[in-house]
């Protein structure tokens, strides 16, 4: 046994905080977590008082210092390997960032149900923002399902978007909506986000301008035997009109090119709607660009909006990261 920090957690928040710990670098993985009949304890490393604000915002939990068990040492990819190798998993897929052929074997051995191995040979591009692949072992094929908070995802990583990496971002802004709220998911891709609100009771329209994806997100709707929610394919630049002073909530989740939807996006909001909205921005700067987009957009439209929060979401690529901010709109 040793005496270490913990993070004291409601059981049924458990997988959620220990998640969250692991993007942030901050879960231990030296040491066991520990439980009682209500609570979790997860060990953890030093808390910056960033990463502590962060996990604020996804429930609540109580800083203590407890006795940890030690972790056995479990056989790893890289123990195996002896080296490193980055990979993410989606259903029984695992996505490898190189061709290599030892590290797929390595990652089929440690992860007994991934039964396929891709290697991405391009990054996620284009409009629908997809990427192509390359089999390296196990069953050929890019579909699966994946499972994220107590919903089912059929997915075709070759045709349409999605990664797991947003999964905490997601059950935030969930979070955020009340039962009666109504919601515009502007760019949906096969429904992380759509369908996860519907489940919550809010009522949701979902688009998006990709054939596949849209295909995919009505299959997961029925998957999980979820209405209140309409589906639509098109263009979300189309939908000011008839979608004017519509929602509680907007999401704008592509990042790369969000800003050129701002002005939509504010008129799709109700007085008082929140837009949350994603972008991929330097180190040096991680909000202050697209603070100005949002103030521009707003001016454009005679509007006042105010700012709620701003966080990163994850590190995109070296030295760029994943941002979010949520502001509120004040119409004219
Ligand atoms: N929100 C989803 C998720 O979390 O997995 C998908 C996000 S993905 C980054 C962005 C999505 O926007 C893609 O599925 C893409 O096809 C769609 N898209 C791109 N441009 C669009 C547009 N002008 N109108 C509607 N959808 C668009």
């Amino acid at each position: 046994m040793a005496h270490s920090r913990g993070l004291k957690v409601h059981r049924s928040q458990g997988e959620t905080f220990r998640k969250r710990l692991v993007e942030l670098g901050a879960f231990d993985r030296d040491r066991k977590i520990g439980s009682d009949e209500v609570h979790l304890y997860l060990p953890i490393l030093d808390l910056s008082p960033e990463a502590e604000e962060d996990l604020r915002s996804l429930g609540d939990f109580d800083l203590v210092e407890a006795e940890f068990e030690e972790a056995e040492r479990r056989e790893t990819v890289e123990k195996l390997l002896g080296s490193r190798a980055s990979f993410e998993v989606v259903g029984d897929v695992a996505i490898l960032d190189d061709l290599d052929g030892e590290a797929a074997a390595a990652i089929m051995a440690v992860h007994r149900n991934v039964r396929t191995v891709i290697s991405s040979m391009t990054a996620v591009e284009g409009e629908y923002r997809t990427r192509r692949f390359r089999h390296v072992a196990g069953v050929e094929k890019t579909t699966t399902l994946h499972k994220e908070h107590g919903l089912r995802y059929r997915i075709d990583l070759e045709k349409a978007y999605f990664t797991p990496r947003l999964g905490t971002e997601r059950l935030r802004v969930a979070k955020l909506i009340k039962p009666d709220d109504v919601v515009v998911d502007m760019f949906a891709g096969v429904g992380p986000f759509a369908l996860l609100i519907a489940k919550r009771g809010a009522k949701v329209v979902a688009v998006d301008k990709n054939p596949e994806a849209v295909r995919l997100l009505k299959e997961n709707a029925r998957l999980n035997r979820i209405d209140g929610i309409e589906i639509l394919e098109g263009d979300a630049a189309d939908l000011a009109e008839r979608y004017e002073n519509f929602a509680d909530h907007v999401i704008m989740n592509l990042p790369h090119t969000a800003r050129d939807f701002l002005k939509v996006a504010m008129r799709i909001a109700k007085d008082g709607g929140i837009v949350h909205y994603y972008a991929i921005a330097p180190e040096e700067d991680l909000y202050g660009r697209d603070m100005a987009f949002v103030e521009e957009g707003a001016s454009a439209l005679g509007a006042m909006i105010r700012i709620l929060r701003c966080g990163v979401v994850r590190s995109y690529a070296p030295h760029q990261y994943n941002i979010a901010i949520d502001f509120e709109v004040h119409k004219p």
